[in-house]
């Protein structure tokens, strides 16, 4: 069908856009049996938009959103013209899809809730805490990128630990989760969020998140002030951007400015590390696709070659020559940016970031704490088994639509 003309600034979010369309479509009686998958003006502007996919929660009685598509799905879409996809069902939500042994899944569910009740509280605390709770064990290992992956921990990453988001922001009186039912629960989620920045200074809004990979690209740009994560979480979702391949973009045009790549003629202001008002602008120009965004907008791969191309003219130089020093910081592989550990010392994460099938995502292999943290990878031949089989079982969740973190 024709997509519904809105108001600009709600045309602009993919969340915006996503609320009015099934406001519309329902009478303004959003429920649980409609729900859309979005992706905003960030997408139409760069390489890295994602899809929104959002869905009513009874619980918290709003729209929530979970966020997918890392490689630019968002970007296809939008480019293909399509401004959303909306579903309505009216199967039942316990046994819509027929499953051939009720009693079995029953069975399996109820012992896979027992085993997470007993060893989530012994490990991760993901119940509790969300993936936040990464935050605190890639610093102390030094896996966290801060600064565009030069150092792994920093004396102020205690602000963005995974407690401070539990008493500052995240709803404590529910069990959440994506949905009604999951066993671990691990999506938080915080309300009546005050956006102090941006365009949409002064709204209140429910955020989804943060998760880990939000917090830590926020790190990447060398920033440890949770409200910025917040508030950087909720505009690249409603934007419609990857938050890992943003934050990774940004810092790695941090590392050019940090080194003498780039000057603040070619951005138009100083990029400096922490500095989270420049952050910012940086971000609203990239998902806008204004001034030096769309620099940043293109991956680090594409802003690579531009920077070499101007250093290049600026110091000249060969283009080459300028490229090979780019190349040791610029954190790409197959035109993707990597996810938010830094590698360097697992051998089995690097192979995992290598041969992840759309570049250094985690999803695939993510190795890093079974190697690094846990050191139960100690050999070469070890290492490479889980290469093999870690990927397998990953894949299969992603390909049977199930969540593979319970
Ligand atoms: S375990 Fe998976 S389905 Fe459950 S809340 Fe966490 S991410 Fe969502």
């Amino acid at each position: 069908m024709e997509a519904p003309q809105i108001d600009q600034d709600t045309e602009l979010g993919a969340l915006s856009y996503g609320e009015s369309i099934l406001r519309i479509l329902t009478n303004d009686q959003i429920n649980e049996d409609i729900a859309a998958v979005t992706a905003g003006i960030g997408a139409v502007n760069t390489r890295f938009g994602i899809i929104n996919s959002l869905y009513y929660d009874p619980r918290r009685k709003r729209l929530r959103a979970k966020q997918a598509g890392r490689g630019g799905t968002g970007t296809v879409m939008r480019h293909k013209g399509l401004r959303a996809v909306v579903v309505n069902s009216s199967l039942p939500r316990i046994g819509a899809n027929n499953p051939v042994d009720p009693m079995g899944v029953k069975e399996a569910g109820g012992k896979l809730k027992r085993v997470i009740s007993q060893m989530d509280p012994k490990q991760l605390r993901l119940s509790l805490w969300g993936t936040p709770v990464l935050v605190e064990y890639m610093d102390r290992y030094h896996l966290l990128p801060v600064q565009n992956y030069q150092y792994g921990q920093h004396p102020d990453s205690s602000k963005v630990f995974a407690d401070v988001f539990l008493e500052r922001y995240f709803e404590k009186r529910m069990p959440d989760g994506c949905y009604l039912g999951c066993n671990l629960a691990c999506a938080k989620g915080a309300e009546k969020v005050r956006l102090s920045r941006g365009p949409m200074a002064g709204k209140d809004v429910g955020i989804d998140g943060p998760e880990y990979e939000n917090i830590a690209a926020v790190t990447g740009m060398g920033i440890f002030d949770p409200q910025f994560v917040m508030e950087y979480n909720w505009y690249c979702d409603n934007y419609g951007l990857d938050t890992i391949s943003m934050g990774v973009t940004a810092s790695f045009l941090m590392e050019c400015y940090q080194r003498g790549f780039l000057t603040e003629r070619e951005v138009g202001y100083p990029l400096q590390w922490g500095d989270a008002d420049t952050a910012f602008r940086l971000l609203h120009e990239t998902a806008l696709g204004k001034g030096f965004g769309r620099v940043c907008g293109q991956g680090v791969k594409r802003a690579k070659e531009w920077v070499a191309k101007q250093c290049s003219i600026r110091i000249a130089k060969p283009i080459e020559t300028v490229m090979a020093e780019l190349n040791k910081f610029a954190m790409e592989v197959k035109g993707l940016e990597f996810s938010m550990y830094i590698p360097k010392e697992s051998l089995a994460q690097q192979g995992g970031y290598g041969f992840s099938l759309k570049g250094p995502q985690h999803d695939e292999a993510w190795l890093i704490f079974i190697d690094q943290i846990h050191n139960e990878l100690p050999t070469f031949e070890m290492k490479a088994q889980a290469l093999k089989w870690f990927p397998l079982v990953r894949t299969w969740f992603n390909a049977v639509g199930l969540c593979k973190l319970p």
